[in-house]
């Protein structure tokens, strides 16, 4: 082995120098290949397959950091999609902050993990302290808590988790962590509507339930669940003898940006004794925007809340909170290892975060909101957050506006789904066009919009994450949809 130390960055200056000369080349490499505004200018799929599956993943003899940083450049750098362009607006991805990109550098060069103290001691200490404002910030009292997770498909599947074991506890008496399921689990019935999130399908499979569980509720014209149809659904399943447990709301839903009306479904979980989970997997961005964060008011009457910050947050994938009402349903996460997390330590100020996380090794994730929070303030942040929402009501109205444009709801976050009609006598029916269109852009024109179905149509979807995105630039982009038809 080479003498040279180019393993890790240590107090030696061989392992310094190769640190940084390895950091700057690469953000050399990065800022270089920024050269135009296209948010997609690589290959398509099948020319990009071939580019990268030639050769050998591992040479007897390893090519160094030189020749790796230019395949760097050659074959991955310009095939990357680039969400920080206003041209880029598909899904709930967002570009990353810059802050939060040197707030990465930081996470992954000291790789703490947030499982126990003596791996984590100051980061422990932040993500205790980011959690505790989280809270306040939702609306929650003291007896409240969190915990960083993956994503909000994870935060779903933990709110879910401690929902049905909280009520299996407090309803049924059953301690379903010692003794798995109860004889009736086919009976347990959880609550979400029709557009939420495929994660509450997804984690009631792994909760041992099944898709069964999940009683999918019709939305509104306005894509909210339907309350009245939601108590109907309720009785008629107390009536057939099954048992209900949660109602999961969604507030900011994948398509749309709907949000289900906390206020009235935190009315009908007290009459039935249920729970209520809030994905806010999107919508917990609108909390910053001063202008509109009423409209997410309600989450402080959610016994549980997702938080996803690699969305409206605009922060590096992954970061991601599972908020809890009251920090004693955390109980059912904790189990105590002599390797690990040893109840003694508690005792003696030792916070061993695993108790309260599905993940044993964790990133140090929590860093990036306090560097962003108080970098930004919440000014700073109220102007993005606002700016976004403000963009997507301008794009509404000029769909509206527009007789060769149908929108389908006006937008309470920063999602406008809409479709655009054929010109008269075009023989292209409406769906084949839509699709084409948004192929076209992605190809040819180096913008990368969504594509959904709503009532059997499909549909074009702009998520608006991008507060550099601008007025005269969503004109522009409607006159190149309009003439591509
Ligand atoms: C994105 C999303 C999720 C999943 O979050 P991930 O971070 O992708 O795991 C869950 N619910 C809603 C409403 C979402 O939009």
């Amino acid at each position: 082995m080479n003498s040279k130390n180019n393993l890790f960055l240590t107090s030696e200056n061989s392992g310094k120098q190769a640190y940084i000369e390895m950091m700057e080349a690469t953000i050399r490499a990065i800022a270089a290949s920024m050269v135009d505004e296209q948010a997609y200018a690589g290959m398509p799929p099948y020319e990009l397959r071939d580019a990268v599956h030639t050769d050998e993943l591992l040479p007897e003899k390893g090519c160094g950091f030189a020749a790796i940083l230019d395949e760097i450049k050659s074959k991955i750098l310009p095939n990357l999609v680039r969400p920080a362009s206003t041209n880029y607006m598909a899904h709930l991805h967002s570009a990353a902050l810059v802050e939060t990109i040197a707030a990465e550098l930081i996470i992954s060069t000291f790789n703490q993990s947030m499982d126990s103290w003596d791996q984590a001691p100051v980061a422990t200490e932040i993500e205790v302290e980011v959690i505790r404002n989280l809270c306040k910030m939702y609306g929650y009292d003291e007896n409240s808590d969190g915990v960083f997770t993956s994503g909000g498909s994870q935060s779903n599947l933990s709110g879910l988790l401690l929902a049905r074991d909280w009520f299996c506890n407090e309803k049924l008496h059953y301690d379903i962590k010692k003794h798995g399921l109860p004889e009736n689990f086919r009976k347990l019935r959880m609550y979400s509507s029709e557009i939420s999130h495929f994660s509450m399908e997804k984690s009631a499979h792994l909760m041992g339930m099944g898709y069964e569980a999940v009683v999918k509720v019709p939305v509104n014209d306005a894509m909210q669940m339907d309350v009245d149809t939601l108590e109907k659904l309720i009785e008629k399943d107390i009536a057939a003898g099954n048992i209900p447990f949660c109602i999961a709301a969604t507030v900011g839903t994948t398509d749309f940006g709907s949000i289900d009306p906390l206020e009235k479904l935190r009315e009908l979980c007290d009459r039935y004794g249920l729970w209520l989970h809030a994905d806010a997997a999107y919508g917990s961005g609108v909390v910053l925007s001063k202008k509109y964060a009423h409209r997410v008011a309600g989450l402080a009457l959610a016994d549980s809340i997702t938080v996803d910050f690699h969305k409206m947050f605009l922060m590096p994938i992954s970061c991601s909170a599972s908020l809890i009402r009251d920090k004693r349903n955390f109980d059912a996460l904790t189990i105590h290892a002599d390797y690990l997390n040893r109840e003694e330590d508690e005792e003696d100020g030792y916070i061993n975060l695993v108790n309260k996380s599905m993940q044993t090794t964790r990133r140090f994730d929590a860093l990036k909101v306090w560097v962003s929070f108080k970098m930004r303030g919440a000014d700073g942040w109220s102007e993005l957050i606002t700016r976004c929402i403000d963009n997507a009501a301008y794009f509404h109205s000029i769909l509206q506006a527009d007789a060769d444009c149908e929108v389908i709801t006006a937008p309470e976050i920063s999602s406008v789904v809409f479709r655009v009609l054929p010109p008269a006598g075009s023989s292209e029916d409406a769906d084949t066009m839509n699709k084409r269109i948004r192929r076209a852009l992605l190809h040819h024109h180096g913008v990368v919009i969504g594509q959904t179905v709503c009532n059997g149509n499909v549909c074009l979807k702009f998520t608006l994450l991008n507060p550099l995105q601008t007025h005269e630039k969503l004109d522009e982009l409607l006159a190149l949809i309009l003439s591509l038809r």
